[in-house]
């Protein structure tokens, strides 16, 4: 599939690290692509399982 957007902004999106502009961008994005929507869960539910990962250990 292709992305329009790199992993590395999704990723520093979900960190918090994006400028609140480029934020409020990509969620507007998000909302109207479905590819990148699809990418975003994917990412959450890895860094999801990489926290459940890190409280057990
Ligand atoms: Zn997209």
């Amino acid at each position: 599939m292709h992305l329009d957007q790199d992993d590395a902004t999704l990723v520093q999106y979900l960190d918090g690290e994006l400028s609140p502009d480029q934020a409020v961008a990509l969620q507007q994005h998000i909302g109207e692509c479905p590819g990148c929507a699809a990418e975003i869960s994917e990412l959450v539910g890895l860094k999801l399982a990489q926290t459940i990962k890190s409280a057990n250990e």
